[in-house]
């Protein structure tokens, strides 16, 4: 038995501990009782997001803007990147018009900004959109392994 490891539901954001080698068995949040990984992006706000920062569980952000041409481009890339992501890693969006505090912490200044964040910490970040495979590649050389 490995070490059982946080993450946050992408429904009621509550916080669920299993254990690593249930994270492929489709787990169920012990609160609201829908699927932990749905294949897409969660979408976070001021409140919901420091749940899956904070987790064991690697959080992948893109920092977006509705009106930002480049981040359209990108999200289908990003979406289609969720299904293959999970389950060690959760991927989220952010809107930085509805959520300005989150972009201000962590000082966002171009978009689309990617962040990892492990534990409530910063890995590592990229500015701008990346082609699918180059994107893969970023995710693979940087998500800390759970
Ligand atoms: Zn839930």
């Amino acid at each position: 038995m490995s070490e059982p490891i946080t993450l946050a539901c992408p429904h009621c954001h509550r916080r669920n501990r299993l254990a690593a080698e249930r994270l492929d068995q489709a787990p169920r949040c012990g609160a609201c009782k829908q699927t932990l990984f749905t294949g897409n992006p969660v979408d976070l706000d001021n409140r919901s997001f420091n749940a899956h920062a904070n987790a064991d569980l690697p959080l992948v952000v893109d920092f977006w803007a509705s009106w930002c041409g480049p981040c359209r481009q990108f999200a289908p890339v990003f979406a289609q990147t969720a299904g293959s992501a999970e389950p060690h890693a959760r991927l989220a969006k952010v809107d930085t018009e509805a959520a300005p505090e989150l972009a201000a912490r962590f000082a966002i200044r171009s978009i689309p900004t990617l962040l990892i964040i492990h534990r409530g910490k910063e890995i590592t970040r990229l500015n701008g959109a990346l082609p699918p495979a180059e994107f893969q590649r970023w995710l693979s050389a940087n998500l800390p392994t759970l």
